[in-house]
């Protein structure tokens, strides 16, 4: 044999050798690595899975809304009491194994009511399919689909109080108060992006930087699930982050179509939920619209090449509300509802969210039949749900009862909720520092939102858009009725103004009193005018004009001409405009959407009890046409031209992100690094003495914000990568630090791979900059592989 022949045979063998031993290794290692990661309820979801049927395994896919199980009227309307339709109700548990039931028919019914009921329907369950139900409910401020629960502030207040303890605590106490009513699994957080103004559901998020929404999201994963990420004990259940991705953001309108790169998806989207995902969320809901031309629900890509092979998601897919049915019938990409399903499905939905028949199942089993959803798609949906279950202790404990919860409704559940209030509320202005008020002062309470509990909840109270919660919260104080309480009825006059009224079919504005409420302000010191907007959520909060409402503004004008002092206190979801009267307020005051304890924490703040100590996690606009983010690039922002007919070219913002005022003041100082310059692999020490130099004992946020000088991508104008909530004495001096690694300063590049670029940056705390340079560049993932 010729020697190189020899040569190439002996390299042959090697070859083939290395070939099997990479097969032996690499088979070995997947065993491993399967058995290593299948936890005990993958394990015993497995052996579930291998003895149900095809149709069992559809309907543990399916979720229906409770009404579909009650009697209606004679013209088909719920109707309520509710009386239990038994016939529809045997039929989806013993036809078609349904293994989800969501919603309330009409308002919040007892906690008794709750659990007398799911534990009927669990009975069925259990006979009919041998798997326990689980039931799913928005609970997003507390319990709201529960007559007698705890509310507490919506997300965006929450956000406000930078305090992720607290946040935590809140949803602790709504899982607490869920359990007590037979729920084990709630619709939130939200993890979507509050950065448009003008959206209908800002409200329902953390606001408009991702390093706080991170921080709330995990901080609400937390207390929702308890911190044993394996199991959920019976005093937490499961969160489900939605609406997965980049539901609403800079859209204006509910579920309108959105473009966006899938670098800003990555960068700022995507990154709000990753950090709710790493924390252990159990579920995700899809977003309802269409991203880049198609709609989520629908986008393999998105849900699974990013999801789940990216971003490492494990757990429940659930679709938002009648989704797969909206791929066929509002966004037209199917030609049939089967086809929806099967596309939906395919794109690696788990749960339907059906909401209203079971064609679902029906028309999946037929899929799986034909084959154009395979089996091994139903098993990997099945045993997800499967899963969650068990780790919700439901095969074990189906129900939960609110004899095991004493402190459902308690004194401790209420001072929390106060404290949520009363750590959100966020000082905008105070000329002449006219707050705190004494408390020997006549003030003129007035305005559609002073007196009424419904927008103090805002949407998700008791019903779907809070219309009901006058009724169901008149046990709480107004804002009106927490002042004269405060202060003494004698010392409060009101007249409303303007009024939030059912005209006809609608709730519209209409001028109640405006002139006499100008005229009872000449007997007063001080007026406190309460303006916002009324509950909603979702389309029907849907806007036309960001301004505050006309009638609002003639109330706010009106009293401002009368010369007495106004305070302008806003309770509103997002921020309405005001900048047609905010100079003629003496103080302004945003309370967001405080829930039922709302009006006491005000009091407490307006009267100088309670220092306020909120922020703003958003950047509230001025004019409709000037909507800017915190971490605006530095084209958007410009200086006026002089000497030119300018109309309008700067950015003109009302009150800045993280703006926030005390009774007290603050200083900064002694700012150090610990680095000038420094390598990927090693941490910054930061550290910056806060002084309460006021005469009041108060809460400061410390904001830690990086800019990149240079980058490859337009860098952002600043970025959040650090705050904490410090409460100082008078006279008190803390230090606070932060640590900085690459990674707090990379950012998505073209290639949409995370980056941290090698070059000079600044840091900064309140008005302390410094430079500091990263000497070598550092990646911390690969390319994305998903398609746009
Ligand atoms: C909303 C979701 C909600 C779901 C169930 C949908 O219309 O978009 O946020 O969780 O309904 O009530």
């Amino acid at each position: 044999m010729h020697k190189t022949d020899r040569i190439f045979q002996f390299l042959v063998g090697l070859v083939f050798f290395g070939f099997l031993l990479s097969l032996v290794v690499g088979a070995c290692s997947r065993q491993a690595e399967s058995s290593g990661t299948q936890n005990r309820f993958q394990v015993q979801a497995d052996s579930i899975l291998a003895t149900m049927t095809l149709e069992e395994k559809v309907g543990q896919m399916t979720q229906i809304t409770l009404d579909v199980f009650t009697v209606k009227d004679n013209n088909g309307k719920k109707m309520e009491p509710v009386v239990f339709d038994m016939d529809t109700l045997m039929l989806a548990f013993s036809k078609y194994k349904i293994g989800s039931i969501l919603n309330v028919v009409k308002t919040a019914p007892s906690v008794s009511w709750w659990n007398e009921n799911i534990a009927m329907m669990q009975e069925i369950a259990l006979r009919e399919t041998g798997i326990p139900l689980i039931y799913g409910i928005d609970a997003i401020h507390g319990a709201n689909y529960t007559k007698e629960a705890t509310l507490f502030p919506q997300q965006i207040g929450q956000a406000a109080t930078f305090n992720p303890e607290l946040v935590e605590k809140l949803a602790a106490l709504s899982a607490y108060e869920m359990r007590a009513s037979n729920i084990p699994w709630t619709f939130s957080p939200v993890q979507d992006m509050g950065r448009d103004a003008r959206d209908s559901r800002l409200w329902e998020t953390f606001g408009e930087s991702v390093y706080l929404c991170q921080q709330m999201g995990i901080a609400a994963v937390n207390g929702y699930q308890g911190k044993d990420a394996s199991a959920i004990d019976q005093f937490h259940g499961a969160a489900c982050l939605k609406h997965f991705l980049a539901y609403n953001s800079n859209s204006g309108k509910d579920r309108n179509p959105l473009s966006i790169s899938l670098r800003e998806l990555k960068q700022v989207h995507a990154a709000s939920f990753q950090a709710a995902i790493d924390a252990g969320a159990k579920t995700i809901m899809v977003n309802s619209g269409i991203l880049n031309g198609l709609p989520v629900h629908a986008n393999y890509e998105i849900l699974t090449t990013l999801l789940r092979d990216e971003m490492g998601f494990e757990g429940l897919i659930v679709t938002d509300w009648l989704d797969i049915e909206n791929l066929y019938e509002r966004d037209r990409i199917a030609a049939s509802q089967k086809e929806a399903i099967k596309i939906g499905i395919n794109a690696g939905i788990d749960m339907s969210m059906v909401p209203h028949n079971f064609r679902f199942c029906d028309y999946l089993i037929e899929l799986v039949n034909e084959g154009e959803v395979s089996m091994e798609r139903i098993d990997d949906a099945v045993k997800r749900v499967l899963v969650l279950k068990l780790e919700l202790g439901l095969f074990d404990k189906p129900n939960t009862y609110l004899a095991d919860y004493p402190d459902f409704g308690s004194e401790k559940f209420k001072n929390l909720a106060l404290e949520g209030a009363l750590e959100s509320i966020t000082l905008l202005k105070n000329e002449n520092n006219i707050l705190p008020l004494k408390k020997n002062v006549k003030v003129l309470v007035t305005g559609p939102n002073a007196n009424s509990m419904r927008p103090m909840n805002g949407g998700w109270s008791y019903t779907w858009q809070g219309e009901k919660t006058d009724v169901f919260a008149s046990q709480y104080n107004t804002f009106l009725e927490a002042i004269q309480n405060k202060i003494g009825k004698n010392k409060v006059e009101f007249f409303e103004g303007v009024s939030y009224n059912m005209q006809g079919k609608y709730y519209e504005e209409e001028n109640i009193n405006i002139d006499e409420a100008v005229k009872a302000a000449k007997g007063v010191d001080y007026i406190l005018l309460f303006a916002g907007e009324n509950s909603y959520t979702e389309k029907p909060g849907d806007l036309h004009d960001l301004y505050i409402s006309d009638n609002q503004t003639d109330l706010a004008l009106a009293l401002a001409k009368s010369g007495k002092p106004v305070i302008l206190i806003l309770n509103e979801g997002r921020p309405r405009l005001i900048s047609k009267f905010e100079e003629k307020m003496g103080a302004v005051v945003q309370t967001y959407l405080p829930g039922n304890f709302g009006g006491d924490a005000l009091a407490e703040i307006l009267f100088g009890d309670v220092n306020p100590g909120g922020k703003l996690p958003y950047t509230y606009p001025m004019f409709p046409n000037s909507l800017i983010s915190y971490n605006y690039k530095p084209a958007e922002k410009q200086e006026k031209h002089e000497g030119m007919y300018d109309y309008q070219s700067d950015v003109a913002i009302q009150y800045e992100f993280g703006h926030g005022l005390s009774y007290s003041t603050f200083g900064y100082s002694d700012f150090e690094v610990s680095k000038t310059s420094f390598n990927p692999d090693e941490t910054l020490n930061i550290s910056i003495k806060l002084k309460n130099t006021g005469s009041f004992t108060g809460k400061e946020v410390v904001m830690l914000y990086s800019s990149d000088l240079y980058a490859s991508i337009t860098p952002d104008n600043k970025k959040l990568i650090g705050f904490e909530k410090v409460e100082l004495l008078a006279g008190e001096t803390k230090t606070i630090t932060f640590s900085v690694s690459a990674k707090d300063l990379a950012f998505y590049n073209y290639d949409n791979q995370l980056v941290a670029e090698k070059g000079d940056f600044v840091l900064r705390i309140h008005e302390f900059e410094k430079r500091i340079s990263l000497n070598k560049s550092s990646t911390f993932d690969t390319p994305s592989k998903v398609r746009l």
